[in-house]
């Protein structure tokens, strides 16, 4: 059987091994898939020793994305770009790193949700590491505005400043405080990637940023309305969505990635759905 693992620390809470065991089923691939707790200063030996155990890829999670990338010997233009890895796949003597964590959001808004990314308007809250891996996937799906807001304006600008110098997203991807957002109008798609979810803190929105045919896109799973999201629903928005669809979609790409094969991903997000209520 082929050998695939998650690398993170800690590792208890993922629902990769879970998720890629299912796909695994359901394509009938002959694999396992484990979860590996690296401690925080044995990143590369502990991957070094799952590839000598015969091991053919890992996804990697905190706090090891930047790491992968640096591990690795081809980085994808997708994994330089968000200046982390979260797969890596394993062909004899060479590593090469991918991130599919943008490229999961940009198919769960388009595909999953329906939810239009051409000729729209986007707002990305954070300018962390999920913003940043997510900015060359919207950015290929060719909205008119993709502006980046964070606490920090200053972080915010440098992300934007970097994509710019890399020819990415000239005239399109804008930087802006969470201050300045008063006077933004209206967006079709306002994405969450900011961390204050999952300390259950709210974040400083004006309501007008929000209208009818606005999805609210929280990265963060698991956790039913989060503040985000009930800001979203009481200012109008007309769709809600949580990040388990985001999780699920990168799966299926780093599952394509190692096994040529793509599984459906619908009955797995169902099953892993929490009502957003
Ligand atoms: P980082 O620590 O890299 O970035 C955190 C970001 O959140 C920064 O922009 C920070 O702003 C901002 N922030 C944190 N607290 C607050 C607050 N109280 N008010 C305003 N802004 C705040 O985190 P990541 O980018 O790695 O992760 C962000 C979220 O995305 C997490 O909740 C994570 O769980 C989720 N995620 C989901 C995935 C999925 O598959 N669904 C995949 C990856 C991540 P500042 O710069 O000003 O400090």
């Amino acid at each position: 059987m082929d050998r695939y693992a998650v690398i993170g620390h800690p590792i208890g809470h993922s629902k990769s091994p879970l998720i890629h065991t299912w796909f695994a089923q359901a394509t009938e691939q002959a694999l396992t898939y484990t979860a590996i707790e690296a401690p925080l200063d044995g990143f590369a030996a502990t991957v070094d020793a799952f590839r000598a155990a015969g091991g053919r890829g890992v996804n990697v999670t905190l706090p090891f994305k930047i790491e992968a990338c640096a591990y690795a010997d081809e980085v994808s233009e997708r994994a330089r770009l968000a200046g982390a890895a979260n797969a890596l796949a394993f062909d004899g003597t060479r590593c090469r790193a991918e991130n599919f964590d943008g490229v999961g959001l940009a198919r769960d808004i388009t595909v999953n949700l329906g939810h239009p990314v051409a000729g729209r308007r986007v707002l990305m809250l954070g300018a962390g590491g999920a913003a940043r891996g997510a900015l060359q996937p919207l950015l290929q799906a060719a909205p008119t505005l993709l502006l980046v807001a964070n606490r920090s304006t200053d972080k915010a600008a440098a992300l934007v400043a970097s994509f710019h110098a890399q020819g990415w997203g000239h005239g399109v991807l804008r930087a802006a405080g969470l201050d300045e957002l008063v006077d933004a109008g209206r967006f079709d798609i306002v994405v969450n990637a900011t961390s204050a979810s999952l300390a259950d803190q709210a974040l400083p929105l004006p309501p007008q940023i929000f209208g009818p045919d606005t999805l609210a896109y929280d990265m963060v799973y698991g956790q039913g309305l989060t503040p985000f999201l009930r800001q979203a629903q009481q200012a109008g928005a007309g769709r809600l969505a949580d990040g388990i669809g985001m999780l699920v979609e990168q799966a299926a790409e780093a599952f394509a990635w190692w096994r040529g094969v793509r599984p459906d991903t619908a009955a797995v997000i169902q099953r892993l759905a929490t009502p957003l209520t």
